[in-house]
């Protein structure tokens, strides 16, 4: 064996045997390979045998600015040179102030504070548990419940959890926190078939029908105790569900009609994902609070927030008054520094522009798609899509859950992954390939894409 070859075995036998994989089925390696990203430019990354993959995923909707930046690099070792460690309990650092005011500057309407956390999760826990002691400090301490949509993931922290809803992932470590309402999601494909979306103003209607099911959730719990309603501006869990047109409208008047806040879960739509700083300000409306984490970096260091308008910090600036909640590495300092060098990068090569004008060209590139027979349905927006996969086009019959096992997990995310692309086969909700690719990707990259799908989804069907 060469030395690269026993490195490459060594790696393997210590990470089957110490390294616990995140939602990995740890058994499924019994008989294949854990495969080792080690490095990666632009928009690829190489296995440490150097075999090259287009990152389809952006890791996982992470690595907005492409892989392999120096300057990132460079801007996490400065910092961790002059400060490499500070908490923000009763201290600043400058790097926390600096981003928190650009934060600030680049997000919608009076949403001027920011709440470090280390990733998304936390700052969805962090925004339900501000919700609730807000109201309590405001003199409405009924409220406490929460509403979030069908199949949404918020994060694996209990509180998250509890907001997510995916039963599958809650039920294990049940009972949750209590108080959390499900309400339907906008897959558009999937409407009931109780309502006429056909015609040029059936996504209006069923957009209608969708915010008004957050109306009748909160008339049903009771008004007064209801906290706050969570939604992604495009909702990734079951495959990209973009919002209706007036939607989101319509669910900011429901929610000032009852007192209720709105929190924008960016965790993955912030930062140029869908072509603008926030998914809020894409689609036009406004949050109470928002939170976000994933691309905020590009990855190269952890960090995550939550964004809270004026009205909601206002109690907290009197008297003692004090939002009991902190976490030992929230705002870091080395990942406020990572953060502040991406949105240089950001603002230098005008990422948001590049996905605003390109993302018809990856819907066109990825709509050729739509003639095979297993694809259903292509949705999403910016670099954000979703393709999910049926059984039959006409009827739009999906798989049984044998079958998406044998389809997912038996054959496409491996061999997607064999073809060199790195993307998602999610059966969460309905089964569905997610594509969320750095946003510096261009039609040479929109074409591999779909030429590796095409090849693989055409096989796949071979199979079915
Ligand atoms: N919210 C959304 C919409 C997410 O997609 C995720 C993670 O994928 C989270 C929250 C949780 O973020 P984290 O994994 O950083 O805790």
């Amino acid at each position: 064996m060469t030395s690269d070859s026993t490195e490459q075995a060594r790696l393997q036998h210590a990470a089957r045997r110490h390294l616990w994989m995140h939602f990995t089925r740890m058994a499924g390696y019994d008989d294949h390979e854990i495969p080792v990203i080690s490095r990666g430019q632009g928009p690829y990354v190489w296995d440490s045998k150097g075999k090259r993959y287009l990152d389809g995923l952006s890791g996982l909707f992470v690595v907005q600015a492409g892989h392999g930046r120096q300057e990132l690099a460079d801007a996490a070792a400065k910092q961790a040179a002059d400060l490499g460690y500070f908490p923000l309990w009763s201290y600043a650092h400058p790097s926390a102030i600096e981003l928190a005011e650009r934060l600030a500057a680049y997000a919608p309407g009076d949403i001027n504070r920011v709440f470090f956390t280390t990733g998304g999760g936390e700052a969805d826990e962090s925004a339900w548990k501000l919700a609730r002691q807000y109201f309590k400090v405001t003199g409405e301490p009924t409220r406490y419940k929460v509403i979030s949509r069908d199949i949404a993931y918020h994060g694996t922290t209990m509180g998250a959890l509890s907001i997510t809803g995916l039963a599958g992932i809650k039920e294990p470590f049940e009972p949750l926190v209590p108080g959390s309402v499900r309400v339907p999601n906008t897959n558009l494909y999937r409407a009931p078939s109780f309502l006429d979306v056909s015609g040029d103003d059936g996504p209006a209607r069923f957009g209608e029908w969708a915010a008004d099911e957050i109306e009748r959730a909160i008339l049903r719990e009771g008004p007064t105790s209801v906290a706050a309603v969570f939604l992604e501006p495009v909702q990734n869990s079951g495959g990209c569900f973009p919002p209706p047109p007036g939607y989101f409208a319509r669910v900011r008047e429901i929610c000032d009609r009852y007192g209720v806040l709105l929190v924008s879960d960016e965790v993955i739509c912030a930062f140029g994902r869908l072509g603008d700083w926030f998914g809020a300000r894409r689609y036009g409306y406004q949050p109470d609070l928002i939170t976000i984490a994933k691309g905020m970096t590009s990855g190269y260091a952890p960090i995550g927030a939550m964004l809270a308008s004026d009205r909601l910090m206002e109690p907290f600036l009197q008297n003692t008054t004090t939002f009991l909640h902190g976490i030992t590495f929230a705002g870091h300092p080395v990942s406020a520094a990572v953060a502040l060098a991406n949105l240089d990068i950001f603002e230098r090569e005008a990422l948001n522009a590049h996905v605003r004008e390109n993302e018809d060209a990856f819907r066109a590139t990825l709509s050729k798609l739509s003639d095979l027979p297993i694809v259903g349905d292509i949705r999403g927006d910016g670099f954000f899509y979703g393709i999910e996969l049926v059984k039959d086009k006409t009827s739009k019959t999906t798989f049984d859950a044998d079958e998406s096992e044998r389809l997912l997990r038996g054959f496409l995310s491996g061999a997607l992954f064999e073809a060199g692309l790195v993307c998602r086969a999610d059966d969460r909700g309905d089964p569905v390939i997610q594509l969320a690719p750095p946003l510096v990707c261009e039609q040479e990259q929109f074409d591999e894409i779909e030429q590796i799908l095409r090849a693989v989804l055409t096989e796949a069907w071979s199979k079915v």
